[in-house]
């Protein structure tokens, strides 16, 4: 939407990334608009360091929504930010990662919009990225991987598109990387094999990349969904299926479930 004249808007919400918890990674941009907030309004996956930067004497309010735990649901915090916008002028929604990739980002923009809020999106370093990189994997490689697809583990209901094509994607992209996909592991990699996926594909899970307790499970598609199990493996992570995870550095291959290198003193 373009404001013309006649718009009359109220207030200002910048929408900004807080990156994947490593408050080394987030943004200069970003940091700035925390120590000077009035209010902020934040998700359940932003770091704690993070948070510690707001400055104290904003108002905080956490919108936190956790599988299994909504806090607030999408229409709720429409409606939250548009009041903190219209009371106190100026309006931070942080959100872990970027706003726009998985962060429903691009729905909170389009309410503020159309309510006659100004939005400033404020990129953050997405987790589809760090948490790989963090655990020694590049998500493309010029001699295994010219492609890269960042894909969604957990479709959500209502959607207006179809459901994700994971044989095309078998077909077509050299790396995937899967946000929410740990629940639903299973049904992934049924669709990559059916497709035509090598069974003897690596695949690593990276949880609470960037962050001092990151681990990482290391496997192929056939061994990956028991590894899981066995070693109670849970959300938040990203799954990276493709050749690049064979990339990962001997040093951080030690055992099944690793914790992140320089959190062993190995640089
Ligand atoms: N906007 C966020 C993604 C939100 S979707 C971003 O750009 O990173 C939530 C999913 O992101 C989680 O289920 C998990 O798959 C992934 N995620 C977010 N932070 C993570 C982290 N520190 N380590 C691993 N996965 C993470």
């Amino acid at each position: 939407m373009v404001s013309t004249a006649n718009t009359v808007r109220f207030g200002k919400v910048y929408l900004v990334g807080a990156g994947p918890g490593d408050p080394g990674l987030l943004t200069l941009k970003a940091k700035g608009l925390l120590e000077g907030a009035d209010v902020v309004i934040y998700d359940a996956l932003v770091s704690d360091p993070i948070l510690a930067m707001i400055n104290p004497y904003a108002k905080r309010i956490d919108a936190g929504k956790r599988r299994g735990r909504h806090s607030l649901g999408q229409t709720e915090i429409n409606q939250l930010l548009l009041e903190q916008a219209r009371e106190h002028g100026t309006v931070v929604r942080l959100k872990g990662g970027d706003p726009f990739v998985f962060g429903r980002g691009g729905e909170e923009m389009a309410a503020l919009l159309d309510a006659g809020v100004e939005v400033e999106v404020v990129p953050g370093i997405t987790a589809g990225i760090a948490a790989p990189a963090y655990a020694g994997i590049p998500v493309t490689h010029r001699d295994c991987s010219s492609s890269v697809t960042f894909v969604t583990g957990h479709e959500a209901a209502g959607k207006y598109r179809p459901t994700v094509n994971w044989a095309a994607l078998a077909q077509g992209s050299e790396t995937i990387v899967v946000y929410m996909g740990v629940h639903n592991l299973l049904n992934i990699v049924a669709a990559l094999t059916a497709a035509g996926q090598p069974e003897e594909t690596p695949i690593a899970l990276v949880r609470w990349g960037t962050r001092p307790e990151q681990q990482t499970l290391t496997g192929t598609l056939a061994t990956i969904v028991q590894q899981v199990e066995t070693a109670q493996f849970q959300a938040p992570a990203i799954a990276i299926i493709g050749r690049v995870v064979d990339l990962q550095p001997d040093l951080m291959l030690g055992s099944p479930v690793q914790t992140p290198h320089w959190s062993r003193g190995i640089t």
